[in-house]
């Protein structure tokens, strides 16, 4: 597509430049060649002169001068027969002037009668003559007319002594001759002109081609160096460029927006239903922002699941919440993936030149702070703002923040109840992190967990997470309660291999049976690396722990793609549970849910039961737990075991 756009650039000049430059060596070779064909051509009728000269002397003066030593002058007899001859040749027009000199330089007869010596230069000439020396050359009409004449002087070897007696100088017209020349030099050069034209067509014929195929050669190089294979899409560089050079234009008043957008998901797809695929989707998604963006906007691939878009000439934030909501509608809808439909979702970062700043630096690191607010929400679309989320654009500043907080324990547990929906009981209580930062009050994973993540410290925090929890279990079954503890892992836990192995050091430091531990793993952490979470699912369940499927329904992998795991519980994840009542979709698939988890054996948990509605549903519906702000917020185990064992301590 693109690459015509760049091929003419700059294309013109450079086949110019070709085509004057072969003009430099055809015109020099056409010049040349007529040069050399022009002379040849003299030499000819200097040759056809010479030779017409020999046979006038042959046939007209040597038989008049028979057995005559010129040297002795001309009889009266001789003189008649030479100038009758002479008459005749002049009248003929074969002969311009005729002399004859002896060898001295005398002249012993001219057709103009005249006598006496010549030059010493002549004479010169004369004994080169004699000598057999012949030169013609091409002089003006001694006798004045307008025409040119060759001059020749030939020796005359008239006895038999094989001697030459004296000279005969003959002036013959030039002009049948140079007649016959020009016609053949014109001739020459019509033949000449065709071939030269022709050459020269073929070498600017090669040219065009030539400079043609460098230019798209060229085009092509500079298009690929600028966009994505995959997708056509500008790419990373191209993406900076555009956007810097929209950024410079707000001098002019102009104001836009930079946008950072990743899938959500995306690993899956690709470790799930293959890297084919994968590409498949990302070109969906290039097509879809093709198509719902204005021409003048800017969508770039930045690697992996990650695109940028450069939308310059909006100034309102609500302006670009509606044309993303648009975007995002869009790349929602369903397409058919091999075997499966599929919806593609993705996270919106926004930040807004100038108001959040004018260097493009500064407006990817806010659109990056917002994209991730977007993530961690649920609208998808977040605009950056600057109070919102200022831990985010100082990611390393967290970091270092987050070594502190695990040295210095700010890193605390909050319970939440898993309700059995038969009888009401607490059966068991997940653990949930929290930080207590020393500034910013108590903090949700949300706005500390990626950053974990990104930075491996996931392993510690797990650690300290676990050895926490196994401590409270211990802590409260020496009260006598009997709840099992569930801990929550990121897919990061499930890629290290001695994982297993530790899990079962702690369980022993704190002396916990291994069957009140939960794992919670997200679905699509097992999605992720399958090889690796079967193993130490498989492992885990060895020493007896019991691994729950978190948040199921979100990820792309079917109950019958763990029915091969030994998985004690699965998750629905709340994103279902919330509409159970205005839609029967999420009723249905909440059911069959249930009923596959059951088919391998797993009992079901329903995640942010919030009304009374939902958890009768889920009751009829055959929901073995719940868990959700109906029965418990996440608190201290202390405040749950204070409320929960009031009412139900006979219970326990
Ligand atoms: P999750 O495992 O799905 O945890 C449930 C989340 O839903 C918790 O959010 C909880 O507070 C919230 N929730 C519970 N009931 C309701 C309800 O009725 N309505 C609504 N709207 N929300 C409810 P929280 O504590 O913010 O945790 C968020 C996520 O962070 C967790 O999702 C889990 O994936 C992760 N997480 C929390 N603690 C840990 C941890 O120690 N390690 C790891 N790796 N991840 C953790
Ligand atoms: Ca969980
Ligand atoms: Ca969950």
């Amino acid at each position: 597509m693109a690459p015509s756009r760049f091929a003419r650039r700059g294309g013109k000049p450079l086949f110019l430049i070709y085509v004057l430059a072969s003009l430099v060596p055809v015109g020099l070779l056409g010049a040349v060649l007529l040069h050399g064909y022009r002379q040849e051509a003299v030499a000819d009728g200097l040759r056809q002169g010479t030779s017409q000269a020999t046979v006038i002397k042959e046939m007209a003066i040597i038989p008049a001068l028979r057995e005559v030593e010129l040297d002795e002058g001309l009889s009266p007899a001789e003189r008649q027969r030479l100038q009758s001859a002479t008459e005749l040749a002049i009248f003929n027009g074969s002969v311009v002037r005729l002399r004859v000199y002896r060898l001295d330089g005398g002249i012993t007869f001219s057709d103009d009668g005249s006598t006496g010596q010549v030059s010493a230069l002549n004479r010169e000439a004369i004994r080169r003559a004699a000598a057999g020396d012949v030169e013609a050359t091409i002089v003006a009409d001694p006798a004045g007319g307008p025409d040119l004449t060759i001059h020749l002087l030939e020796p005359i070897v008239a006895n038999a002594s094989g001697r030459a007696t004296g000279v005969l100088e003959l002036y013959l017209p030039y002009r049948v001759i140079a007649d016959a020349i020009r016609e053949r030099i014109e001739r020459t050069v019509r033949l000449l002109a065709v071939c030269l034209v022709s050459l020269y067509s073929v070498l600017a014929l090669i040219a065009w081609f030539t400079t043609r195929a460098l230019r798209l050669q060229a085009a092509r190089q500079e298009y690929e160096a600028l966009h994505d294979p995959l997708t056509g899409l500008a790419n990373r560089k191209l993406f900076r460029a555009r956007a810097a050079e929209a950024v410079g234009r707000t001098r002019r008043g102009e104001s836009g927006a930079i946008v950072l957008i990743d899938l959500d998901h995306f690993k899956e797809v690709n470790d799930t239903l293959g890297h084919h695929a994968g590409d498949e989707v990302l070109r969906v998604v290039a097509q879809r922002l093709t198509d719902a963006l204005r021409t003048d906007d800017t969508i770039a691939r930045l690697g992996g699941d990650e695109f940028g878009l450069v939308l310059p000439q909006i100034a309102d934030p609500e302006v670009v919440r509606e044309l993303l909501t648009n975007v995002y509608e869009r790349l929602n809808q369903e397409f058919i993936l091999g075997p499966a439909p599929i919806a593609v979702e993705a996270s919106f970062g926004v930040s807004l030149y100038p108001a959040h700043g004018n260097d493009v630096e500064n407006l990817l690191q806010h659109a990056d702070a917002a994209m991730y607010q977007a993530k961690r929400g649920r609208s998808g679309i977040a605009v950056y703002a600057a109070e919102d989320t200022p831990q985010i654009s100082h990611r390393l500043v967290l970091q270092s923040e987050l070594r502190h907080a695990l040295d210095r324990d700010e890193l605390i547990l909050h319970y939440q109840p898993k309700v059995d929906l038969r009888d009401g009981r607490v059966r068991g209580v997940e653990a949930l992190v929290r930080w207590a930062h020393p500034t910013r009050g108590l903090l949700d994973p949300r706005h500390f967990l990626p950053t974990i993540e990104q930075s491996g410290l996931i392993g510690p925090l797990t650690d300290r997470v676990m050895r926490r929890a196994l401590a409270d279990y211990a802590a409260w079954s020496a009260v006598g309660v009997t709840w099992t503890v569930a801990v929550n892992v990121s897919a990061r836990n499930l890629e290290s291999p001695g994982f297993p192995d530790s899990v079962a050091i702690l369980l022993a430091e704190h002396d916990v049976p291994a069957s009140s531990l939960h794992i919670e793993i997200t679905e699509t952490a097992v999605a992720a690396d399958t090889n690796l979470a079967t193993e130490t699912i498989q492992a885990l369940a060895t020493l007896g722990v019991a691994v729950s499927i978190d948040d199921f329904g979100t990820g792309y992998t079917s109950i019958s793609q763990l029915r091969h795991l030994p998985i004690a519980e699965v998750k629905v994840d709340r994103t279902f549970i919330k509409d159970l009542e205005r839609d029967g979709k999420d009723r249905a698939i909440v059911r069959s849910i249930i009923e596959l988890a059951h088919g391998i054996g797993a009992q079901v948990t329903a995640e942010g039961v919030e009304t009374a509605f939902e958890a009768d549903w889920l009751t009829r519906a055959g929901c073995d737990l719940a868990q959700g702000y109906l029965f418990a917020k996440p608190a201290p185990w202390t405040h749950l075991v204070a409320a929960h064992t009031k009412t139900n301590l006979e219970k326990i």
